[in-house]
């Protein structure tokens, strides 16, 4: 006799955790804290040294020549789009899976969003799909590295090379992966990072943005700062007042004890990422036994940063969709999520840009069944356990049986 499903928690049963575990977390050390108060008793708060300083210690982490910080992932992708030369009536080729930020930034330039589709198994951008979208008036092709794995970028830079298009990476998702051996944010002509805390490192809020283009950095550098050239600290060393400006810029600029918890946090981006790994593999392992739960696949020649951890439920084995499969995980307390709502499907993007339902079947089918579950690097082993407790427990509830029953007969 096989043993009675035990009572979900959202059909009054205990559930599995007492307190909410979130999908993602920071983890912030006294060293991190000392960082920070030292720069708080200095002089300079903010354009002073060790801006620089993060970006060096970034720069060099990611294996590219140059890194500019600022103050949102959303101010990098800003930045680098005006770096990328988008200016009104630009088109601009852009994955219909990702987080609105990555496509909003080029409208705020004018640019006009195409949408990609994705690969069914990954929910990467298609590389077959883009060169039918290139009109006279493409820019750019924005690959963003959802979950944490990475683009295939040989194959992108095969058709922006082509076409002579720029090519950039969202690679807020993948800080500390790899493709083929060549490390995330040296991988795309402008490549952007967030350092919100749910990111694999934080600063409160910043970003960054790492290019070999010494030029594009330079611009960038001027863009957060109101596009005026020189900033305050330059300003005081030469002893001067004066600055011109050709183009209005933003205030992007991210504070010094900001940047000293992001080089404190960028000590231990190895350890992490091993961590993330891990558990993703002990994820990997619990599920392989599920009939109607799939991880996204994971491509044997990337190293997976593990910002997220993405499984599909099949809602033809389930007596559930996947809201009721998210509410049950919820009232789990496991702070189950879904990333993302295709971006076309946005009321902004459906009104302003005419984008519509079918434009992106990969994506918006994938968007139906994904579930996002808890995955952060300072999770323990236990948090972990709970978490494929509480998945095994809601699938094996909702799943239907395709046994075929004999009755018993004498
Ligand atoms: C987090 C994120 C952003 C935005 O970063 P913020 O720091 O929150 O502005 C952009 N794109 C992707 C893919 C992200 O995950």
């Amino acid at each position: 006799m096989p043993a009675m499903p035990v009572k979900l928690a959202i059909e009054g049963g205990s559930p599995i955790r007492s307190t909410l575990l979130p999908y993602g977390h920071q983890s912030v050390s006294e060293e991190d804290i000392a960082a920070v108060n030292e720069v708080l008793r200095s002089d300079w708060l903010t354009t002073g040294k060790k801006v620089g300083e993060f970006e060096h210690a970034f720069a060099s982490v990611t294996g590219a020549k140059e890194a500019v910080v600022v103050n949102s992932g959303t101010a990098a992708l800003h930045c680098a789009y005006y770096a990328a030369g988008i200016r009104p009536g630009d088109e601009v080729i852009v994955p219909a899976m990702t987080f609105s930020a990555t496509v909003n930034a080029a409208v705020c330039l004018g640019a006009k969003p195409v949408f990609c589709d994705c690969e069914p198994d990954t929910l990467l951008i298609d590389a077959e799909k883009i060169e039918k979208l290139i009109t006279n008036k493409t820019k750019a092709v924005v690959a963003v590295d959802y979950a944490g794995q990475s683009c295939d970028y040989d194959a992108l830079r095969k058709i922006t090379s082509e076409y002579g298009l720029m090519l950039m990476a969202d690679s807020c998702h993948a800080l500390g992966g790899n493709y083929k051996g060549r490390k995330v944010g040296s991988l795309a002509d402008l490549n952007t990072f967030s350092f919100h805390p749910v990111k694999p490192i934080t600063t409160g809020e910043g970003g960054m943005i790492t290019t070999d283009s010494e030029e594009m950095a330079r611009q960038m550098r001027q863009f957060r700062n109101h596009n005026i050239t020189s900033d305050h600290r330059e300003r005081q060393e030469q002893g001067s007042w004066a600055y011109e400006m050709s183009e209005p810029g933003m205030n992007y600029r991210l504070t010094d004890f900001q940047c000293a918890l992001g080089m404190s946090q960028l000590n231990r981006l190895d350890e992490w990422t091993k961590r993330r790994q891990e558990i993703a593999q002990k994820y990997d392992w619990a599920f392989s036994s599920l009939k109607a739960i799939a991880p996204l696949k994971a491509k044997s020649d990337i190293s997976h940063a593990y910002h997220l951890y993405v499984i599909r439920i099949n809602p033809e084995y389930l007596h559930a969709d996947r809201e009721k499969i998210f509410q049950s995980l919820r009232a789990e307390n496991i702070g189950a999520n879904v990333h993302y709502i295709p971006v076309h499907l946005l009321k902004f993007y459906r009104e302003r840009f005419s984008a519509r339902e079918g434009l992106c079947p990969a994506a918006e089918l994938a968007f139906r069944n994904i579930i996002t579950l808890p995955l952060f690097s300072s999770m323990s082993d236990s948090d972990a356990e709970d978490v494929i407790e509480a998945v095994k427990k809601v699938h094996d509830r909702y799943l239907i049986s395709k046994e075929v029953r004999i009755p018993s007969c004498v």
